[in-house]
């Protein structure tokens, strides 16, 4: 007898879809098989079964250098995760001038602990000031051994932004210590100049933001990136790639036998540049940018084909008050909410749209990141794996709103998308969370979980 038997679905793994009854021992999964019988159960008849979503690329409750802060925080980001169906996130500590990594990440663990619905791991940000300091890059076998193993680094942005070196130094000190990077591959310094350019001749309207970071610019930062990566004989996970000239020189890279990995976000495969243009452009200002159809196809191309290996959000809401009434578009917060609808958008433009096969649908949002990010336990239908689970409803028709989503959000970039396929039941290593589309699970039950590479 199981404490809980999740009954008559079928199962969805990177392998194989067959129909099981899954059994749940504690927080763990302890059998699969047929007619087992259980305490609890849960009838998933017409269902899909599959590893609880993980969202590897997330922002809450993140402080800007405009003096916002992303709307979600870790408990109502949590939820709406949850309800989703992602069952952990990684989220990002951010070190502030003088910050050691360990006093950074004591700092962020204390936001989320406790408040946490969903489990949760973090990536270490190595901002510019750390990035040439011996002394902080002495530090990452300590950050290893207190289970943060990946490292943010970006090519844009004041603050944070790295030069080459900087960045060659940084990839082969996180490679030592058998790390990931992940890096935000945009070249900033050229995207300053374009912004400049644009504003100083009057196009302050939204769509100069996607015309001053055009696709060439974050296809070069990809690939300079790649090389440098291939020099300090480190891995590299490129974030948010967008476009088609950036997937191709990823796929060169990849071509070359190189460890490089690539992930892709839901608003460059549901949305486009046209969006600046409507009547709220300013919400759907990101970086990078969104793109054309034409991109999006090969977004989708190389989701399905493997030459981008993870669907993750960069969840960074910003409500349609701090968005609108800026003098230009340099000024609005960037980022947008989808922390939510992921699994549902991949499954209903994805999978439905014969895009991406089940299996691929379930290894980009689920397994594959579990396996980078090396989150033990995380991301398998196996016995001894954590009960994180989605009884996914591909029957359930769902019109995306700001009402009908849990993101502490007034607008969604979604509103009004009718999606095919949402989830029904969400466990979290072995606790109901979300019941019949309802939440039902509590703040603070989520934990930190360490990555366990290097
Ligand atoms: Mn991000």
């Amino acid at each position: 007898m199981m404490d809980v038997v999740i009954r008559n679905g079928t199962l969805i793994t990177p392998g194989g879809v067959f129909p099981a009854d899954l059994g749940l021992a504690g927080e763990r999964i302890a059998a699969l098989g047929e007619g087992l019988r259980g305490q609890v159960e849960l009838d998933a008849a017409g269902c899909y079964v599959l590893p609880g979503a993980i969202d590897p690329h997330v922002h809450l409750q993140m402080p800007t250098g405009g003096g916002y802060v992303s709307a979600d925080d870790f408990a109502s980001g949590t939820v709406a995760a949850a309800c989703g169906g992602t069952t952990t996130v990684i989220d990002f500590v951010a070190p502030g001038e003088g910050e050691s990594f360990l006093a950074a990440l004591a700092a962020r663990r204390a936001e989320a602990d406790g408040r946490v619905a969903v489990d949760y791991g973090l990536h270490m940000t190595i901002p510019t000031w750390h990035a040439d300091r011996s002394q902080a890059l002495n530090e990452l076998p300590e950050v290893v051994a207190a289970g943060v193993s990946s490292f943010k680094m970006y090519m844009a942005y004041d603050g944070f932004r790295l030069d080459d070196v900087q960045l060659y130094a940084a990839l082969r000190a996180v490679g030592a210590v058998g790390g990931l990077s992940v890096v935000h591959s945009e070249n900033g310094p050229l995207c300053e100049r374009l912004r400049a350019e644009a504003v100083a001749a009057g196009h302050t309207a939204p769509r100069n933001h996607a015309l001053t970071r055009p696709p060439r610019q974050e296809a070069e930062a990809v690939s300079r990136v790649a090389d440098i990566a291939a020099l300090a004989g480190a891995p590299l996970y490129v974030a948010h790639v967008s476009c088609a000239e950036a997937v191709a020189r990823l796929a060169a890279a990849r071509a070359r036998g190189e460890p490089v990995y690539g992930e892709t976000c839901p608003q460059y495969l549901a949305l486009t540049a046209g969006a600046f243009d409507g009547p709220h452009g300013e919400r759907f200002i990101c970086a990078p940018p969104l793109r054309s159809e034409a991109d999006q196809a090969a977004l989708w191309d190389a989701l399905a084909q493997g030459d981008l290996d993870v669907l993750s959000t960069d969840h960074c809401p910003f409500t349609a008050d701090e968005k609108a009434g800026h003098a230009d578009f340099t000024t609005v917060p960037g980022g947008l909410p989808s922390i939510e609808a992921r699994l549902s958008l991949a499954y209903s433009l994805g999978v439905r749209a014969g895009r991406l096969s089940l299996e691929r649908w379930v290894e980009v949002c689920c397994a594959a990141p579990a396996r980078l990010f090396a989150l033990a336990g995380k991301g398998c239908l196996a016995p001894g794996f954590d009960a994180d689970l989605v009884v996914f409803d591909p029957r359930t028709e769902v019109v995306l709103s700001a009402e009908r989503l849990h993101e502490q959000m007034d607008w969604t970039p979604y509103e009004g998308m009718r999606t095919q396929g949402w989830p029904r039941h969400v466990l979290s290593r072995g606790r109901v969370v979300v019941r019949d589309g309802a939440f039902v699970g509590s703040l603070g039950e989520g934990r930190f979980v360490p990555h366990k590479r290097g």
